[in-house]
């Protein structure tokens, strides 16, 4: 059960912005500047920050849908920026990718059957005789009835969208999935359906999960280890009882303090951040964090705080923890 799945070593990643009309120079995007972590089989990981602040991309290298800038990642062991193609294909099965907009993912002249066997037949994990067999069985676990087998997206809640979506990443019988930001378009009450079908194939599975979500009440639930990400880096991590128990980090504080409290007896200052996050092509010095953090001090612009270890598997990243 402590075996580790996915480490990922100072990864970075930098989008080149060409010269346009408007502007001469070419200009690098650090969206992921030098992150690390690991996930452990069975782990639900759940990444957290605000829009901008690299989870997606994070996400997408991992899966090798993009290429690093430096930095490595070990899936089972094994570098995934060095698989031979074969290795490469296989490493595309085991890890399956889960994102927000069910409905440009799904092609809506193809029906959820066809859809969710698609892929199966392909990679040879059904064949046509027993493909239908197999959808429908995969769709009963993703929450899904067997007449919607012939149905098209459009006749779909966005719900049942998601629902699809998940069955056709299941169908491959992954062991890991990234999933970025999968209930943000949806309602409260879907979005806790959702997340329970998570859970559930997580157990009946033994799936791994990268959770993406820029909602830290979200992965409250869900996780078992939260990370906090601010401008391309990992500000804090720790198990989700530590963190939400003691919070350490100034924007961890904040975006806690941002999730209402269902009992009105408990008070919670709601700590408002100023501004907006910088931009990535010129990051603030020292600490990224400082020209938002009500804490920050001169040493903060100076010197980038140590990523450390405070005990109990718990990191920070403050000159002030
Ligand atoms: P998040 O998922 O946390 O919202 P993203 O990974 O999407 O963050 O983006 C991180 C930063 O990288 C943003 O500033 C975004 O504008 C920039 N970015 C994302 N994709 C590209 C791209 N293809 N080219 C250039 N910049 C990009
Ligand atoms: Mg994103």
């Amino acid at each position: 059960m402590n075996e580790t799945l996915l480490e990922v070593n100072n990864l970075k990643k930098f989008y080149s912005s060409k010269s346009t009309l408007f502007k001469s120079v070419n200009e690098q995007v650090k969206a992921v500047d030098g992150v690390t972590f690991s996930i452990k089989k069975g782990d639900i990981f759940g990444l957290v920050g605000e829009s901008g602040s690299g989870k997606s991309t994070l996400g997408k290298t991992i899966l090798r849908l993009h290429n690093k800038t430096s930095g490595d990642v070990f899936f089972k062991g094994k570098n995934v920026f060095k698989l031979s193609k074969k290795e490469l294909i296989h490493y595309r099965l085991q890890s399956q990718l889960v994102f927000q907009d069910p409905f440009s993912s799904l092609n809506p002249r193809i029906r959820i059957g066809e859809a969710i066997g698609e892929a199966m037949i392909q990679h040879k994990l059904a064949s046509r005789t027993n493909v239908r067999d197999q959808v429908l069985s995969i769709m009963e676990k993703c929450g899904l009835s067997p007449y919607h087998i012939d149905r098209y997206p459009h006749e779909f809640s966005g719900g049942q969208r998601q629902r699809i979506v998940i069955a056709r990443a299941m169908a491959l019988n992954p062991e890991f999935v990234v999933t970025d930001e999968p209930v943000s378009a949806l309602d409260v009450s879907i979005q806790a359906q959702i997340i329970n079908l998570f859970s559930e194939l997580q157990e009946k599975e033994n799936l791994s999960y990268l959770f993406i979500s820029h909602d830290l009440s979200v992965v409250e639930h869900l996780c078992n280890k939260v990370a906090i990400m601010y401008l391309g880096n990992i500000v804090e991590q720790a198990s989700r009882d530590e963190l939400f128990k003691n919070p350490l980090h100034p924007y961890t504080k904040a975006l806690l303090s941002a999730i209402p409290i269902p009992d009105p007896t408990i008070k919670r200052e709601k700590i408002i951040l100023k501004g907006e996050i910088p931009s990535p092509i010129t990051p603030p010095s020292g600490c990224k964090f400082r020209t938002r953090c009500p804490i920050a001090q001169k040493k903060c612009a100076d010197i980038p705080p140590d990523y450390k270890d405070v005990g109990s598997n718990h990191f920070v990243a403050c000159h002030f923890v």
